[in-house]
């Protein structure tokens, strides 16, 4: 009975947009600043038709030029036209017992009762001006050295909401040792406070793939210095000098490894054994690529699958509608089934899973959830800051 129109695009359900967007165009051009705006009113729409969402997600948006506003110009035929994080995340004590950061949109939705004191925005977002997208209302068809805008604005959304790993070189200007993100430990944070490698709520579904070990287990390794040889050092710095002298510094430093090997890493959704169920991430940059490595899905594995969306590079010349249906033209439209069973497994509602498995928090009574919620307004604040996951547009 059905059959797809060859312009598929999504289905946006007939829900309203969930997605709150605060845009900044700083561009001139008020033609395509109106063109932004609109896109990012399709992609909260497509969102909001995969996603089953109870309170608004915020989103502060920016069309700027990369090169002038942030340096980050296009070098080898490459160009970022795009980052986006959670503007804060949230330490919540997940079902294993351990406290991972999860994103403040997915929290939301968790807990709308409790009013705790959330950061005004829940997503960050950056597009590249210079970029030469194409937009889903230009009056022309996309052209060869095009990027569909909505496609972006997807991409870059969904890492938003949480398809994000802390896992990442912090303590090297170039990459040679891999940890979870590196924050104060207890209540309050601040200064005072030792610190400890701290996942987000993305890292503890990701496996190695060769032993099926999981990256929590990595994790617990690495705080042995946390706990140990770590625990009475207060300076950031100190840490980190402290770390690469340890023992645990080689455990990091395997794990970086993994890191730049193709098939190496893959994040294996909540109830799966199997590793063949995993999903691929993208270990096969190499030299390694921060913001492009880690959190996104394998290149070569995912082109011309129905979960081509979180690749971290874009296609050229293939609207969204386009890519849908060349692509396995998944009933879903671009949030393909394994990224929501992604999502799923970071505790976002579906259709198909509209009660997800959660952090034990979110079950316990308000007062306690907001608790611990309070005390992340302390925690997080220097999370993220300055981590951006982007996708990129060849332009060879
Ligand atoms: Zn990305």
């Amino acid at each position: 009975m059905e059959t797809a129109p060859p312009q598929r695009r999504q289905n946006t359900g007939n829900a309203t947009n969930m997605f709150q967007i605060t845009l900044t165009c700083l561009i001139s051009d008020n033609v395509k600043c109106n063109k932004v705006q609109r896109a990012f009113n399709l992609a909260g729409e497509i969102l909001t038709g995969s996603l089953i969402l109870n309170t608004p997600v915020t989103v502060n948006a920016t069309f700027t030029d990369f090169c002038q506003s942030f340096n980050d110009c296009p070098t080898n035929g490459f160009l970022t036209l795009g980052g986006a994080a959670p503007a804060r995340t949230l330490p919540l004590k997940d079902d294993d017992g351990k406290t991972r950061f999860f994103p403040q949109a997915l929290v939301k939705q968790m807990n709308p009762q409790s009013r705790p004191q959330f950061s005004s925005f829940d997503i960050l977002a950056m597009f590249n001006s210079v970029a030469n997208f194409w937009f889903e209302d230009d009056n022309t068809p996309i052209r060869q050295d095009q990027s569909d805008f909505t496609f972006v604005i997807l991409h870059e959304l969904v890492h938003g909401l949480g398809f994000t790993s802390s896992w990442d070189d912090y303590i090297n200007q170039v990459p040679q040792a891999l940890t979870p993100d590196v924050t104060p430990t207890g209540a309050s944070g601040g200064s005072g406070a030792s610190f400890q490698f701290s996942e987000f709520a993305f890292d503890k579904y990701m496996v190695i793939m060769s032993t099926g070990q999981k990256m929590s287990d990595i994790t617990a390794q690495l705080n042995a210095f946390s706990t140990g040889a770590g625990a009475q050092i207060r300076d950031i710095n100190a840490f980190a000098n402290a770390f690469a002298r340890s023992p645990q510094y080689q455990i990091a430093k395997n794990t970086f490894n993994f890191a730049i090997t193709k098939g190496a890493m893959g994040f294996l959704p909540q109830g799966e054994t199997d590793l063949n169920n995993a999903v691929l991430l993208e270990t096969s940059l190499n030299p390694y690529q921060q913001g492009s490595s880690i959190s996104h899905v394998d290149f070569a594995t995912f082109t011309k699958k129905s979960d081509f969306l979180m690749r971290f590079l874009a296609d050229r010349g293939v609207s969204l509608g386009d890519a849908i249906v060349q692509n396995g033209n998944f009933s879903g439209g671009a949030v393909g089934p394994k990224l929501l069973r992604v999502l799923e497994s970071l505790g976002y509602a579906t259709q198909a899973n509209p009660n997800p498995i959660r952090p034990a928090t979110s079950t316990t009574s308000s007062s306690a959830s907001s608790v611990i919620l309070y005390h992340s307004v302390f925690n997080s604040v220097l999370l993220v800051a300055g981590m951006f996951f982007a996708i990129v547009m060849g332009q060879k």
